[in-house]
């Protein structure tokens, strides 16, 4: 939160005007006041006069669950013509919330594991990779997993995608160094969902910044950007996770100005509102390719996707960032004239981090209004530069049954780079981050001519 913030002064600068009404994709499927800015505004207002009452009541529940009715999608914010910080008021009032009444048990275990506790995230990532399919059943091609046991917060249509047997860390470790060390090194920050749910990206991130010249640095000390946990109003954690990763910056900053790229847009959005130390810059990966088009359009060699292509903003990245030419432009690049705009591509997909869980029936029917675009665009391909939002959309390509891949732009570059030169072989386009595997039948058939060369 920015330094400068006041609370009371945000507050008094609503003149409830209305006009947050007219984006708020809550408020759009419920029509209720107390969910859009303008009420949420009027009742943190007056909770703050309640306080100054001697016998100041408790939170109310309908307090409580208009504060927590909220994607911090930005687009109030950006609606506003006061410029108030709404979302900022949100978080205050979610950590006044979370510091009177705790955190939700499942929510605490889950920052417990952020923080560390129990071996973190790796642990249960591989723990969870090796279980996975007790309680979970494999869609077709690759596309996630759907569950086999009734379990808490998920139905029968909940799509989260596989867990990897090896995350990012062991992949890159694996890989060949493909680097010289004398390259210019640039720093990736991969976010929890790179390195442990799709791992696949950070590998094909990694190829990309190679490929343009860079000896890529992913440090394993990174750790969670905080961001799900600011939502949820546990300041201390955020404020650990990011003075770990500030370590992480600094060291990097001190042997030189350092680079940071991201590939998750809530990630670069966080990190960006970090105080970073001097000489020390992030940057979404569209941005820092749209910084290197030449090498890239040179690399590419007039290789395009030969599938209708279209894009979802992230709100992180359109609204949080202010990126919204950048990925056009590498789209435009890697598609051509078979790039199409949605018909709403800046409306939040409904995912909003733990919102997508916690609040499913109305996080579905905002996913609703973006596959009806996404089928009235008659894509067969969707990009977006934000993990989240792509198992959001993944879930509802599902849910729909349409033949559309939901991708990172990344994803597209590196196939399209990794593909044989314009005019041999289209190139083919994944259906999930999940590492590939040889079929067995081809390894067999490598195994078997492998034999006969060597006869
Ligand atoms: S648009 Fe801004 S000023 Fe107008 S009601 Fe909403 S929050 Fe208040
Ligand atoms: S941040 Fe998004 S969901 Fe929250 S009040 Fe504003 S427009 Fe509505």
């Amino acid at each position: 939160m920015a330094d400068n913030f006041n609370l009371r002064e945000e507050l008094a600068r609503c003149v409830k005007c209305g006009a947050c009404m007219a984006v708020c994709p809550i408020y759009r499927q419920t029509g209720r006041e107390e969910l859009v800015a303008r009420g949420k505004l009027a009742l943190v207002e007056r909770r703050q006069r309640e306080k100054e009452e001697p016998a100041a009541g408790n939170l109310s529940a309908f307090y409580r669950q208009a504060i927590d009715h909220c994607l911090l999608c930005h687009a109030c914010e950006d609606n506003c013509s006061k410029n108030v910080q709404i979302t900022a008021i949100i978080k205050e009032s979610r950590r006044e919330i979370t510091a009177a009444r705790g955190l939700h048990p499942v929510k605490k275990a889950l920052f417990g594991l952020l923080r560390g506790r129990f071996g973190g995230l790796r642990t249960l990532t591989r723990i969870g990779s090796w279980l996975q399919l007790l309680a979970w059943k494999r869609l077709p091609a690759g596309s996630g997993l759907r569950r086999r046991l009734p379990l808490p917060l998920i139905d029968d249509q909940t799509v989260i995608p596989a867990i990897p047997r090896r995350n990012l860390d062991d992949r890159l470790r694996r890989r060949p160094a493909a680097a010289a060390a004398d390259r210019p090194a640039v720093f990736f920050y991969p976010g929890c969902t790179a390195r442990y749910l799709t791992p696949e990206l950070g590998v094909q991130t990694v190829a990309v910044l190679e490929k343009l010249g860079y000896r890529v640095v992913v440090p394993r000390e990174w750790t969670c950007c905080g961001a799900v946990v600011e939502a949820a109003g546990d300041r201390q954690t955020a404020v650990e996770l990011q003075q770990r990763n500030l370590r992480v910056l600094a060291a990097a900053a001190d042997r030189g100005p350092a680079t940071v790229v991201t590939v998750c847009a809530t990630c670069g959005h966080t990190l960006k509102g970090y105080p970073l130390p001097a000489g020390c810059q992030v940057m979404d990966i569209s941005e820092f390719l749209y910084a290197h088009r030449q090498p890239l359009e040179k690399l590419l060699a007039g290789k395009t996707l030969d599938r209708r292509l279209t894009y979802h903003d992230p709100c992180h990245l359109r609204r949080g960032q202010k990126i919204t030419a950048e990925p056009r432009w590498l789209l435009r690049l890697l598609a051509g004239d078979n790039f199409v705009e949605l018909r709403h591509p800046e409306r939040c997909c409904g995912s909003g981090g733990s919102f997508g869980v916690t609040h499913k029936a109305l996080s579905r029917q905002i996913l609703g209004e973006k596959i009806a675009d996404l089928r009235q665009s008659a894509a067969a391909v969707i990009a977006s530069g934000c993990p989240g939002c792509l198992i959001q959309l993944n879930e509802g390509i599902q849910m729909e049954k349409l033949a559309v891949a939901a991708v990172h732009p990344v994803t597209l570059l590196a196939e399209l780079l990794a593909a044989p030169p314009a005019g041999e072989t289209a190139a083919a386009v994944p259906t999930s981050g999940e590492e590939k595997k040889t079929p067995a039948k081809s390894r067999r058939a490598e195994k078997t001519s492998h034999k006969r060369k060597k006869g």
